[in-house]
């Protein structure tokens, strides 16, 4: 998350990651992100977070408020959400213990924007056509094998780059952002 806590991630030799990034905050990776019991309740009110439970845990939903461009407005305020200050995904991770150069993991960053946003498009065209999709961007190759959609040959042939497009994408999120593989989509940070 952009938000991602910079004394973390970014000691003096090491570059911060997430400033190019913002994936787990804008509602790309997850659409919900947990309240702790310790989060500050007069925080929540501030914000004015519609919360929601679930499974017996207390979330708020993404793309969260704070946000500004890629940037999380409330880096700086120590109220800030538990889960943002302990959150790192699997390329953050990679990239804390040195196992990935800073240029790499900014070209990882740049690809899956890039491809994100194509997938992005690709869903508005197909919410306007009137094919149903939940609207979250890794679930949608999901919701187009769901509704039978990769089997139709026309459709196919009419989408093929764009298909290509989401089978990219969420591989790129598995590979590198997610830390289950293969649970994309049920994740929550
Ligand atoms: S997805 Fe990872 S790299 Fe991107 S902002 Fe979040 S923690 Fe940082
Ligand atoms: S408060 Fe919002 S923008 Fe900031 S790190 Fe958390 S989820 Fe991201």
């Amino acid at each position: 998350m952009t938000g991602t806590d910079n004394s973390r991630l970014c000691t003096a030799e090491k570059r911060n990651i997430c400033i190019e990034c913002g994936l787990c905050c804008d509602g790309t990776l997850f659409q919900k992100a947990i309240i702790q019991s310790t989060d500050d309740p007069a925080f929540l009110k501030e914000m004015a977070v519609e919360s929601f439970s679930e499974g017996g845990k207390r979330y708020f939903r993404l793309p969260c408020r704070g946000q500004k461009y890629k940037l999380c407005a409330l880096y700086n305020d120590e109220r800030r959400y538990k889960i943002c200050k302990a959150f790192k995904c699997r390329l953050l991770r990679q990239y804390a213990a040195g196992e990935i150069p800073y240029e790499a993991a900014i070209a990882v960053i740049k690809e899956a924007l890039a491809l994100g946003l194509r997938v992005k498009e690709f869903l508005g065209r197909l919410k306007a056509a009137g094919v149903s999709s939940e609207g979250f961007t890794p679930s949608l190759l999901r919701d187009l094998k769901l509704n039978g959609k990769l089997e139709d040959l026309s459709f196919r042939r009419s989408y093929s780059k764009q298909i290509m497009d989401c089978f990219m994408f969420t591989e790129l999120l598995k590979r590198s952002f997610y830390e289950i593989p293969g649970k994309a989509a049920e994740c929550a940070k």
